[in-house]
């Protein structure tokens, strides 16, 4: 006779099953004696939920035991290095990069595309992603590893169907998500699930999962590689929901230089990459294509015209940091994306001119010290993740 499992004890067994999963997330090697204690489950039950995690690649036996006491030697578990695994894509006018990410969260490999002006244009964003995409699948070929999941980062708005409002793009509910997909699908021969997601939020993720271990939340990172957005990480548990957007097209002045979006006065037209390069006769280009290095010596520049457009910037980014920090009230910002590279010197200018405009002690300002891709191993982290928080999903699948 075939019993229906009811609903609750169907929801406790995902329940115990995430547990699991999640302690030996946290506690790598960990024996199922360990596990059963830290979870307050039964040896029998923990015993029967490694199983699962094992079966679905999720958890693997290291193979080496250790031994501590009486009995037979404990074998420790961890999540599976060689399990299913997460790509991430990071989509900017001028590249699409992307990465392939283990449980783990070791970066796998590594791809990048370049693309002359993806401004109005989503057909050239997904054809430079193509051939990323093509490698990054034939990568997960090669190393046995089945791709969960496709996450990308966009600089702009995703709405819940998905589709994209960019002002540094020119898309106007562009359905990215649709279109990578049915890439996916030629290129794979499966349906692989797609997700598009706000950079600006995927670039604090990346501060609070791979930046220098604070646990001080919120978190506020401000930045990007061409134009600029905020994320904020309001609790690190709750890391799929927070508060991000493009600020580069708030209004800083009433009269100003005109914007890539057509308005006069943006906050990009002051302390965006773009602006700050321009004014010392250079032209911007992301981290990855090669930008990094036009702001390193801008900030080593000892022109007049560099360190008043720094000075210029960091301003404007004071100025818009004291109203998010009311807001907010973050416990540290990070200066994230291409600003990242002018240095912990800029950092400070930061600092000062936050603190100049809020009573009391301001948060500290830093600079980002992760790579260009930051936002593509996000990306690929959201889905590596999720494994982790809701296995019982990928089990059943
Ligand atoms: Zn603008």
């Amino acid at each position: 006779m075939d019993w229906a499992i009811p609903a609750r004890q169907d929801g406790q067994h995902a329940h115990n099953l995430a547990l699991v999963a999640r302690l030996i997330a946290r506690h790598s090697a960990a024996s199922r004696a360990e596990l059963a204690q830290r979870s307050a489950l039964t040896k029998t039950t923990v015993t029967q939920l490694v199983g699962e995690l094992l079966d679905a690649g999720l958890v693997r036996e290291l193979g080496t035991a250790r031994h501590t006491g009486p009995g037979r030697p404990a074998t420790e578990l961890a999540l599976n290095a060689f399990g299913p695994v997460g790509v991430g894509l990071q989509i900017e006018a001028d590249h699409v990069a992307g990465c392939v990410l283990d449980l783990t969260g070791r970066v796998r490999d590594r791809a990048l595309r370049r693309i002359d002006d993806a401004h109005g244009d989503p057909a050239s964003v997904v054809k430079a992603a193509e051939p990323v995409l093509r490698r990054l699948l034939a990568s997960a070929v090669d190393q046995d590893a089945v791709v969960a999941g496709v996450a990308v980062g966009v600089p702009g708005r995703v709405d819940a169907a998905g589709r994209v409002l960019s002002v540094e793009l020119g898309w106007q509910r562009v359905p990215l998500a649709d279109l990578l997909s049915r890439r996916l699908e030629s290129l794979s021969g499966g349906a692989i699930p797609v997700a598009a997601h706000d950079a600006s939020r995927l670039a604090a993720l990346a501060e609070w999962w791979f930046g220098p271990a604070d646990a001080a939340t919120p978190l506020l990172a401000i930045g990007g590689e061409l134009s600029l957005g905020v994320g904020v990480v309001e609790d690190g548990e709750r890391w799929e929901s927070g508060p991000s957007g493009p600020l580069g097209h708030v209004r800083h002045r009433r009269q100003g230089e005109v914007c890539r979006c057509g308005a006069r006065g943006c906050l990009d037209t002051v302390a965006g990459p773009r602006a700050v390069l321009r004014a010392v006769g250079e032209r911007a280009a992301s981290r990855l294509p090669g930008g990094d290095g036009q702001m390193r010596s801008l900030a080593r520049s000892e022109a007049p015209e560099a360190r008043t457009a720094l000075r210029r910037a960091a301003a404007a980014l004071g100025d818009t940091l004291a109203g998010l920090s009311v807001l907010y009230d973050p416990m540290r910002i990070v200066v994230c994306g291409q600003l990242a590279a002018l240095g912990t010197e800029f950092a400070d200018q930061v600092a000062d001119e936050l603190g100049r405009r809020l009573p009391g002690d301001p948060p500290p300002v830093s600079v980002s010290g992760l790579t260009g891709d930051a936002v593509a191993v996000a990306a690929a982290a959201t889905v590596t993740r999720r494994l982790v928080e809701n296995p019982a999903r990928w089990v059943a699948s």
